[in-house]
């Protein structure tokens, strides 16, 4: 056939959402709050449309919002990113992690995924003409093995892509782990996507540990970020990435003509805004509330669970309710018990790991109350 991709269908976030709403079920499946954001970023986008920022941006991006940027990576990591040769305002990160596939990938090229993974990037990969190469995370602990990472690299290995914090796990990973990752890759030249969309999200004793911090990652790799995540905007669609100034300028040579710049009045808002640190580092604590609020009212449930690492995504194991598959189960939450979650195996095309939901707590406190006493029936 004509198709691209046969075997692609339309994404969970959009199938499990149109079943929640036709049940009318309480979401907690796609990630994004359910409350809004400050209304202050309301009256930014407001103010800077009426001074006439309503024509194109610049291509790379505004250049006041990419040296906020910049200077925001230096603060937190300690790495210099050029902002007229390094940084590059993007469609979200879903373009910038789009953007860096195509950029670099040709047919034939071996790209390793860790799975479960986020479910843009396999398309992406298959689109390009690449071939994604899965590594299974542990099944309980999502760890890495570091064995099966190394032999699956091979002469066609052109990219490694990374997410942390990890949807869905809520895994984050370690400076030691990170280093690994360093050493294994230390004799190649692949490229990292690092998908670092939940930075700001971590929880307990965990740190977000940025591959710009790692140099021998930060050399190689794209650091893909999203706004939407981190001011509740994630309809605004702006993020950014960052790379070393001979990647990012591939990179600049896809996005000039996938989609040229990026909406400009949100981009000097964004800008305006992102000066009061207090906004994206008081996010942890925020969402740990929002966590430890979800998990005590399952306290009574027979989900059991790990408490995420960081990201707002809790896994519940459901093995002492039912044997049914995820995805059956997860449906059957939605039309007999008004409850929306993800099945996790959406995000395992190569394997099915029956018996763990995610949900999103990224919801008001009543949302998080109402779902947790369904939950409790279970
Ligand atoms: N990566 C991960 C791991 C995500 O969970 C999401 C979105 N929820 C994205 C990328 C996409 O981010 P954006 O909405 O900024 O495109
Ligand atoms: N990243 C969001 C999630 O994991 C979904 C975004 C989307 O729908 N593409 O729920």
């Amino acid at each position: 056939g004509r198709s691209k991709l046969p075997n692609v269908g339309t994404t969970i976030f959009t199938t499990v959402g149109i079943l929640a709403k036709q049940h009318r079920a309480i979401d907690l499946s796609q990630g994004f709050p359910n409350f809004e954001a400050d209304p202050r970023l309301f009256e930014l986008v407001n103010k800077v449309m009426h001074e006439g920022y309503n024509q194109y941006a610049p291509m790379q991006g505004d250049y006041s919002l990419r040296e906020t940027i910049a200077n925001k990576i230096e603060k937190l990591h300690g790495t210099v990113y050029h902002p007229e040769m390094e940084i590059t305002v993007t469609v979200g990160a879903t373009q910038a992690i789009f953007t860096a596939i195509a950029a670099f990938i040709s047919p034939g090229d071996e790209v390793i995924i860790l799975k479960p993974a986020y479910d843009c990037y396999e398309p992406a990969i298959e689109l390009n003409g690449g071939i994604p190469v899965p590594i299974q995370m542990g099944l309980n602990d999502y760890a890495i093995d570091w064995d099966a990472l190394k032999n699956a690299i091979t002469p066609k290995t052109k990219m490694l892509v990374l997410n942390t914090p990890h949807n869905p796990s809520g895994k984050v990973f370690s400076k030691n782990e990170l280093q690994k990752l360093e050493t294994i890759l230390e004799p190649t030249d692949i490229i990292v996507v690092s998908d670092e969309v939940y930075e700001h999200i971590v929880f307990d004793e965990n740190e977000h540990i940025s591959l710009s911090q790692i140099e021998g990652l930060a050399n190689r790799s794209f650091i893909c970020a999203s706004f939407g995540k981190t001011f509740h905007v994630t309809g605004w669609k702006v993020g950014y990435c960052a790379a070393p100034s001979e990647l990012m300028k591939e990179f600049r040579k896809v996005h000039q003509f996938a989609v040229f710049c990026v909406d400009h009045p949100t981009q000097k808002a964004m800008n305006t805004y992102l000066q009061d640190e207090s906004l994206y580092l008081g996010l942890k604590s925020f969402y740990q509330k929002k966590r430890d609020f979800f998990l005590n009212a399952l306290n009574s449930s027979r989900f059991t669970y790990s408490p995420c690492e960081g990201t707002y995504f809790q896994l519940l194991n459901y093995s002492q309710i039912t044997n049914e598959n995820d995805e059956a189960f997860a449906r059957r939450l939605i039309i007999e018990f008004g409850i929306a979650c993800i099945p996790i195996s959406s995000f395992n095309l190569n394997r099915r790991q029956d018996g763990v939901l995610r949900f999103c707590f990224a919801k008001k406190n009543e949302t998080l109350e109402k779902a947790a006493e369904i939950l409790c029936g279970l």
